[in-house]
């Protein structure tokens, strides 16, 4: 291990104070979504898993997924349970995701006889399923085992590439692939006729806030290439995450979440790029000092305005919103580079 993931690893807790019940989820609920072109009704269930394997091995920098996991070995037959005690509340949602706090393709993390059990379950009550998974575990074996479970669902597979650039990706994110392992993987589930969801990691730790606008621009531009009719692209603002790398920087003052004006700009950006290809936004703590935020004052009318361009797909709606904090973020933009970092909120604390 490099220092940078000896000290990501040593941050985390290795096991709870209080240990989660291992039969239970750990949470559901139904959103909304879109469905081809259609507002549609999602139900959205998290499994608790052991955790990801790679965050056993040192993981993300900004990843504190890891406090929803269970930490130590959860059964077949227990996680088996979670599913069915999350089903009682499922509603005949025409899109069902699984999320698991890892990857759901990983077999040590949801064994395959679970994998199965769901899939076969899930095809005959939904039109779309959605799970999330590192590319490793995305080979011919898992494409062809969930080929078999699912005859006329569709299936959207979550990868968690953050950036098309493999040193930010090693060295601000210590994500563990690369952009080839990505490419690789959305060929193999595009072969399958499966769709991909492209999630972008919105500032990750170590740049400035213009270095990540810029980031994110130059991943729009690589990953559209890559994309199908059915694919998302999904922006994930980065949030400060208890016992991770990102909170340590937080803390002292080196890390500030983006502003959400940053965000406003990048989807603008993808937007006018391309037609085809889905574009998504969910804000984990938006309007928040440990999520993206702007001033605090026009946050929720920001937050609404990203959330019904999730939904509609109109950048218009990011014409009618303003506020003079607007004036501060560029000033931002223009003065960080000679701070050696990202600005934190001198001016909110
Ligand atoms: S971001 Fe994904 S790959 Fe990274 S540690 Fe978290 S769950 Fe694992
Ligand atoms: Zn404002």
């Amino acid at each position: 291990m490099n220092p940078l993931q000896t000290f990501i690893k040593q941050l985390k807790p290795t096991r709870h104070r209080k240990t989660p019940n291992p039969n239970l989820p750990v949470s559901s609920w139904s959103e909304q979504d879109r469905y081809h072109n259609e507002i549609v009704d999602a139900f959205v269930l998290i499994l608790r898993t052991r955790g990801c394997s790679w965050m056993f091995q040192s993981g993300c920098s900004m990843c504190g997924y890891f406090n929803d996991s269970m930490l130590s070995k959860v059964t077949s037959d227990q996680l088996i349970n979670q599913y069915k005690q999350a089903m009682t509340r499922y509603n005949n949602e025409p899109i069902v995701k699984i999320f698991t706090s890892g990857s759901f393709l990983d077999a040590n993390e949801v064994p395959e006889k679970v994998q199965e059990y769901i899939f076969s379950d899930l095809t005959k009550k939904t039109k779309k399923i959605a799970v999330e998974s590192r590319p490793e575990y995305v080979t011919e074996t898992s494409m062809n085992t969930i080929k078999n479970q699912l005859t006329k669902t569709e299936l959207d597979i979550g990868i968690g590439l953050e950036t098309s650039q493999d040193f930010i990706r090693d060295f601000a994110i210590n994500k563990g692939f690369s952009f080839e392992d990505y490419r690789n993987a959305v060929t193999l589930v595009h072969n399958n006729n499966f769709s991909v969801k492209t999630y972008i990691l919105i500032k990750p730790p170590f740049l400035t806030e213009k270095e990540s606008i810029e980031d994110v621009k130059q991943t729009i531009d690589h990953v559209l290439p890559c994309t199908d009719q059915h694919d998302i692209l999904s922006f994930n603002p980065t949030s400060v995450q208890k016992n991770t790398l990102v909170e340590y920087l937080w803390r002292r003052k080196q890390y500030r979440p983006p502003w959400l004006w940053s965000i406003i700009d990048m989807l603008t950006y993808a937007a006018k790029k391309q037609k085809k290809t889905r574009l998504q936004c969910d804000i984990t703590g938006g309007g928040k000092k440990r999520g993206a935020h702007n001033c605090f004052t026009c946050d929720s009318e920001m937050l609404s305005a990203i959330k019904e361009f999730s939904l509609t797909q109109d950048p218009t709606i990011f014409k009618d919103v303003n506020c003079d904090c607007k004036n501060q973020w560029k000033d931002q933009l223009n003065l960080e580079s000679t701070s050696f970092g990202s600005l934190p909120d001198v001016m909110n604390p």
